[in-house]
């Protein structure tokens, strides 16, 4: 079953209506299609659903899968952030939706006496913010802190791009990947998984934007989960209608390099597997 679902659409950051996508999707062979608007964000971060067009996105979505029934699934999610105590998935804000999954993501850190600023937005953001932190060793740590609090915090059904602070560290250039100090921290965050009945994706969206050539998780943090029986799905975070289906061949290969032969599927309200083979 070849599904996808990490979506955007001019309800929040992306670049097309929802129906765009949905048609795009079923032409590039997709059998099920999540939508996960970013969740309204705190005053003067604007990349969010405008709290008072959340109802139009839910309805949006609904008729979108009366449309489709019968050939392509489509789900309502949502995106949302951890950045306690305005926002956490937990904390029950869009209940009301009867969301059918969502997307826990860590985009912001921020310390104390350094405004929050987004690990994955312009790479001047994190080096301001590397900078204002006294160095990158405490920025990556502390996202990693903040993920490990998401995971244990729960409320959502997928966990976004797990390494995402490394999104514009391609090369190494502000911090090295393969240090045993960044590969302790990134590790301690997914022992935390295990036994969390969580979905972990294989997102494609840094790859699709030209930003790194491999998706998240990398390989060696993919490789733990696998071995902590943490189930995966496979991700575009598509923000416009090419990024759908992009790079998916190296989703796929990554998930079989570290020992995977099915995914998680939302069938019915749950989350079944599928062969890899077939997504
Ligand atoms: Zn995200
Ligand atoms: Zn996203």
């Amino acid at each position: 079953m070849r599904a996808n679902y990490h979506t955007h659409t001019t309800f929040c950051d992306g670049e097309q209506s929802p129906a765009d996508m949905a048609q795009a999707a079923r032409a590039a062979g997709f059998d099920a299609l999540g939508f996960s608007s970013h969740a309204p964000f705190p005053a003067g971060m604007p990349w969010g659903v405008q709290p008072e067009a959340l109802e139009a996105y839910a309805a949006e979505i609904r008729r979108l899968q009366k449309v489709w029934a019968g050939t392509m699934d489509i789900h309502l999610g949502m995106e949302i952030d951890w950045f306690p105590p305005e926002i956490r998935p937990a904390d029950g804000s869009f209940d009301a939706l009867g969301l059918d999954y969502t997307i826990g993501s860590v985009h912001l850190v921020g310390f104390e006496g350094v405004k929050a600023f987004t690990v994955d937005g312009p790479s001047a953001d994190l080096e301001a913010g590397i900078a204002a932190a006294g160095g990158a060793r405490r920025v990556y740590r502390e996202y990693y802190r903040r993920l490990g609090e998401l995971i244990l915090d729960g409320g959502f059904d997928i966990l976004g791009h797990f390494d995402l602070v490394k999104k514009n560290n391609a090369g190494n250039r502000l911090f090295d990947e393969e240090s045993r100090d960044y590969l302790d921290a990134a590790l301690e965050a997914v022992a935390l998984l295990k036994d969390r009945d969580l979905v972990v994706e294989i997102n494609t969206g840094a790859m699709a934007r030209g930003k790194r050539d491999e998706p998240y998780p990398s390989l060696a943090l993919l490789q733990e989960m696998r071995a902590q029986g943490v189930r995966i799905t496979l991700s575009a975070d598509a923000h416009c209608a090419a990024h759908l289906g992009a790079r998916r061949e190296a989703a796929r290969a990554l998930a079989e390099a570290a020992g995977y032969s099915s995914i998680a599927v939302l069938r019915e309200g749950r989350w079944t597997e599928s062969p890899l083979s077939g997504s």
